[in-house]
């Protein structure tokens, strides 16, 4: 029943504004790829039979064979990625867990992610996980499991583990969004190496931050590193654990909002005035104070049957729960548009210009088959004015012969009978 109001709410996630353009670009360059086959078989052809084209063409052909192949290849495996930053506990983990409605990531004490973990969904209902540099897919059967592998690796911190999980257990997995869970920001030095292996191609930035806490400086450095590196990264902010501010016995209502509206304002001037990622408007609406553990226990609850709250933890659920959706919601939007941008865009003008070359090429050939057709015809019709020519000839010296024969037989016939009157 989940799994079915899942898929239901599915259809009209802004996800599929990127799920529709894989699929359209993905059938596009389909019948590209066919039609440069079709092509490179007739062209070649066209070689043997008459050399109306040259080696260089050929070859220039069966390079956009390989060429359309490659661009499919990395078209079917295109996603959009989101990666999560923020200091050790504060909370990534469970934020992705929340998202992915699972508690697929461990979390807690002792199971800080010593290295980078990217969940991606799996094909065939299997889970497993892969180090880097190995084609060996470990079975994972549950989250005790996974939390052991990840602990027993030897792993440097810069290295990845890709977790594969079925994709039919999470509406973002089957659209898929690709999750990437940090070591915490305060444990490396080296954090250049981080963004260029893990950051470029990520369409989405989530800081997760404490909101007991303020940001601190190597929050801040991470990600001003960042948008050095990339122009304008899609950056949301996340104060995590905004339950634990309703659970302070002397905390009113007045004082939260207090804090509430400081942190706010940071964040704001962060995004816009430091990073200078976003303008005020949209700054404000990639900010959110949400409870990520709650959010994880609502839905855990849900999938039992039972009503979200039973997951709260502290007085205010509801709005923190919405707030975790309203953050959903703008995260699935920017993400989408921002993969079908920077993925597709590059892709389909490069179709345009593989198609563009291949028909002008083609238009080029067939003048030549044209001009060489036309050529053809002149000598048929030559040749054909020659044999009408003979054929007239040869008729006429046939009934000339005939004629003779005859006269020849009426001359024999008569000198025959006359002989034998004689
Ligand atoms: P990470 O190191 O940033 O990935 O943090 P984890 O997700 O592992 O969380 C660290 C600890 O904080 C775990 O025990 C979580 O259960 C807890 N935690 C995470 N989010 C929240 C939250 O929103 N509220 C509360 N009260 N605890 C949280």
């Amino acid at each position: 029943n989940v799994e079915s109001r899942l898929y239901q709410s599915n259809d009209k996630s802004p996800l599929q504004i990127f799920v529709r353009a894989k699929k359209k670009i993905n059938d596009i360059y389909g019948e590209i790829e066919e039609y440069v086959h079709e092509t490179t078989t007739f062209i070649n052809a066209l070689h043997t039979e008459a050399e109306i084209v040259d080696k260089a063409e050929r070859e220039l052909f069966e390079s956009y064979v390989y060429k359309v192949a490659a661009i499919r290849e990395v078209l079917q495996r295109d996603h959009m990625k989101v990666a999560f930053f923020g200091r050790t506990s504060n909370g990534k983990s469970s934020v992705i867990n929340a998202m992915l409605r699972e508690k697929i990531l461990p979390s807690g004490i002792g199971h800080t992610t010593n290295c980078f973990c990217q969940v991606e969904g799996s094909n065939g209902g299997e889970a497993y996980l892969m180090t880097e540099g190995s084609e060996e897919k470990l079975n994972v059967v549950n989250i005790k499991q996974l939390a052991n592998a990840l602990c027993q690796e030897k792993l440097c911190e810069s290295s990845l583990v890709r977790i594969f999980w079925p994709r039919e257990r999470c509406s973002l997995l089957r659209d898929d969004v690709v999750f990437v869970d940090s070591p915490g920001v305060d444990v490396s030095a080296n954090l250049d190496d981080w963004i260029d292996n893990h950051c470029l191609n990520a369409d989405v930035f989530v800081l997760v931050l404490n909101a007991e806490s303020t940001m601190t400086r190597a929050e801040k450095q991470f990600f001003h590193t960042v948008s050095q590196k990339l122009s304008k990264p899609n950056i949301f902010i996340l104060n995590n654990r905004w339950d634990a501010s309703a659970n302070e016995p002397e905390c009113q209502e007045s004082e939260l909002a207090k804090v509430k509206s400081q942190h706010t304002e940071r964040c704001i001037d962060f995004l816009t005035k430091e990073l200078k990622v976003s303008n005020e408007k949209e700054a404000a609406e990639r900010v959110f104070f949400v409870s990520a553990r709650e959010t994880l226990q609502a839905r855990i609850e849900e999938a039992k049957g039972n009503p979200p709250h039973m997951g709260a933890i502290a007085e205010g659920f509801q709005i923190r729960y919405f707030e975790f959706q309203d953050f959903e919601r703008k995260f699935e939007e920017c993400i989408s548009q921002s993969a079908v941008k920077t993925k597709f865009q590059q892709h389909s003008s490069r179709g345009k210009s593989v198609s563009g070359d291949m028909k002008s090429m083609l238009d080029n050939i067939f003048e030549r088959i044209t001009i060489f057709r036309n050529l053809k015809q002149d000598q048929k019709n030559l040749l054909t004015e020659r044999i009408q020519g003979t054929e007239t000839q040869m008729m006429q010296v046939t009934r000339e012969m005939k004629m003779k024969i005859h006269n020849m037989v009426e001359e024999v016939e008569e000198k025959v009978s006359k002989a034998l009157n004689e």
